[in-house]
Parts: C-alpha cells; structure tokens; sequence
C-alpha cells in the first residue's frame, strides 16, 4: 500500500488552469495550454511520450515529478447493465479505497455519475455508501479522474462525449465543498472537458451551511436536495444528519438559496414501500415547498443488504405524484437504472468487497 505521503501528494489534475500557470510560473503559456490540453482534451495517462511538448515543458514536467502526480485510478471492476443502457466503474485509488462512477445513456445522451468521498459520513439507512462510513474526502483530482475515465470509455467506442454530469455517487458533494468546487471548475472549463455549469448537478443530503455557500457564491450549478421525508420525524428516521441540520432550517436555507440565485431547486425522493409513499405524506412535501420553485425526483428504491424497505409499487408512485400535481408540484418518477449491475449508491462496492 502507498506511503501517506503518496495519497497526500498533489496531482496536475488538482489544479484548474490559473493555478497551473502559477505552479508553472516563468513558463510560457503556450506550455500550460500543451499541458493543460494533454490532461483534458487527450485525456492522457502518460505524459513521458508526448511529441507535442517541447523541451522546456519537458525539463519543467521532470522537476515537477517529485512533488505532483497525475491522477489515473485503476480499473477494479467493470460492469454493464443488461438493458446496455448503463455501465458501471468500481476504480481503485493510491491508497487502494474504492469508489463507484456510474455513466448512463439517456436518448442517445451519456451523462457521469461520480464519487465526492470514499464512503459517507451522513449516514442515510437506505443508502449502501451510507452503511459503510466514512474513510475520507477525495481530492479535486480524484473527482476529475472519473470524468476523464468515463470520457475515454466513450471515446474507445467512439461515442459522443459526456454531456451531463452529477454528484451523486458515493459521498455527501457539500461536506467536501472546497474540492468539489475545485473539481467542478477543472470539469467546466471551456478550454477542457467542458462540461457546462449548466449540465451539472451537484446532490445533497442537505448540508445547510454548503447550501448557504453556493447561493453566497453564486455558483451556477444545477441544486439537487435529497429530502424523503416531510416532517422531521418522517425525516430523521431515515436521514440522520436531519438532525443536525432540521427540516424547518434546510427549507428555510433552499428559500434563501431560491430567493439569491432565482434558479429552481430539485428535491429527491426515495420511494419506500409504506414508509413514505402514501398521498398523505406527498400532501405535506406540496405544503412544506409550497411558494418555492421547484422539481420532484422520485427514485423507488434499490434495495440494499442493511436496509429491509422495499421499493414502491408503481401504483403508490403515480398516486404520489399524482398528489404533489394537485399542489403544484411538478415531478418525475425516475427509471431505476441498471439494478442488475447493482447501480444504487455505494453497492457495486460492498458487492465486491464480498467476494
Ligand atoms: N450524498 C448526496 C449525493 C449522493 S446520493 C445525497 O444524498 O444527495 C444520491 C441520491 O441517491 C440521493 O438522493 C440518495 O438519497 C439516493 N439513494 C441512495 N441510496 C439509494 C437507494 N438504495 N435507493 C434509491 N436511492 C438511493
Ligand atoms: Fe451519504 Fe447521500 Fe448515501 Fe446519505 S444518501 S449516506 S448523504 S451518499
């Protein structure tokens, strides 16, 4: 296993353009831009054999090597879907922790799914990641990395590249705010990967002071708030950090959120059988949203080993939403992609470590 020193150690994909340039400071910016296009249009994995770069970007890049790497995890496992539709990444980092990237195909369309955190400190009962704990946060580089491999799959099958991206594999996005952030910049730089701010979700478990944070910061990335429950009770049996951020304040944060940055807010739902999928309980989600623009996900659940639930049976979803239509709330019941390869959150990993 590597040193600490080796999972500390920075990476060229920690960096956004500027901070490049800085760290290459009193080189021409022809070089940072060869760099910079090497890492994110070549999506390159080797940087010894590369024509392109001349020399004083070479002798730059051997002095460099000591203190910064680049970030290339290594394939642990690799499954499809039988319906062909979504692929899924279990890839293994310096320290040899394990996170999941998911790449799914919608109209034609592919859109990554990635990893914020190796596991979750959050907690949720229903959630595979949420049952394994936390380990750690990723680096910025380690979040760009599953973009970059979701990128070269397309690529070897010459496919479009990737065009949505969303936070909301493995980890809780804003408990790692300033990497995210970071990696978010590197994903969406036009000079890049390029994957507009605007094809970007980023999905929480509802950090209040991360929610306040991005409306403070104007950041222009779509706002996906996972709640599954209407009450604090509802709530908190099934999301823990519920209590130490309260339904009344995070609905209160999503108003400041919606009021700052005038854009809509996505709010999860998790369906569970009997649990809280009754038109009762989509009564009181339209009576605690109400005034706020906003969009209802409805996922029926994948089961997991540590949970007992069960998914809602269709019936009970088109009831719910048929509810949350009656209070003005719009809503899609989101298709449960890829179940035979295990796509939940978090269960591609656990399903290996069993084997
Ligand atoms: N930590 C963030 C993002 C990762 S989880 C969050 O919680 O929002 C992404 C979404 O998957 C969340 O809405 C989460 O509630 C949902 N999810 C987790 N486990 C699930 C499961 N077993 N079945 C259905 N949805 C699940
Ligand atoms: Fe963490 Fe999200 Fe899973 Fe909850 S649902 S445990 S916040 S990854």
């Amino acid at each position: 296993m590597p040193a600490v020193s080796e999972i500390q150690r920075r990476s060229l994909h920690d960096l956004p353009f500027t901070a490049l340039a800085r760290e290459m400071d009193g080189l021409s910016p022809v070089h940072t831009k060869a760099l910079w296009r090497a890492l994110y249009h070549e999506t390159a994995t080797d940087l010894t054999q590369r024509a392109e770069f001349l020399p004083p970007l070479r002798r730059w890049l051997d002095g460099a090597a000591s203190h910064l790497s680049i970030d290339h995890p290594e394939l642990a496992a690799d499954t499809a879907s039988s319906d062909g539709l979504t692929r899924k990444f279990l890839l293994r980092l310096v320290d040899a922790q394990t996170i999941e990237t998911v790449l799914m195909r919608f109209d034609g369309r592919f859109t990554a799914c990635v990893s914020t955190q190796a596991g979750c400190a959050m907690g949720c009962v229903f959630c595979a990641t949420g049952q394994m704990g936390f380990t750690r946060h990723l680096r910025p580089g380690e979040i760009v990395a599953q973009v970059l491999h979701a990128q070269r799959t397309l690529r070897a099958r010459d496919e479009p590249g990737l065009r949505n991206l969303v936070l909301m594999g493995m980890g809780e996005p804003l408990h790692n705010y300033d990497a995210v952030m970071t990696a978010l910049e590197i994903i969406s730089d036009t000079r890049g990967i390029n994957i507009g701010p605007s094809r970007i979700t980023i999905s929480t478990v509802g950090v209040v002071p991360g929610i306040l944070r991005l409306a403070e910061e104007q950041r222009p990335y779509h706002l996906a708030v996972s709640l599954h429950g209407a009450t604090e009770e509802d709530r908190s049996a099934l999301v823990p950090a519920s209590r130490r951020w309260p339904l009344a304040e995070l609905i209160a944060a999503c108003r400041t959120y919606g009021a700052k940055t005038g854009r809509r807010i996505f709010f999860e739902w998790t369906l569970i059988a009997g649990q809280n999928d009754s038109p009762a309980q989509a009564a009181k989600l339209g009576a605690l949203l109400t005034g706020l623009d906003a969009h209802v996900n409805l996922i029926p659940l994948n089961p997991t080993n540590g949970f007992a639930g069960t998914a809602s049976a269709t019936a009970a979803a088109t009831e719910f939403q048929r509810t949350l239509r009656a209070a003005g709330l719009p809503s899609t019941v989101r298709q449960r992609r890829g179940i035979d390869v295990a796509a939940g959150c978090g269960q591609l990993r656990v399903e290996k470590s069993r084997l």
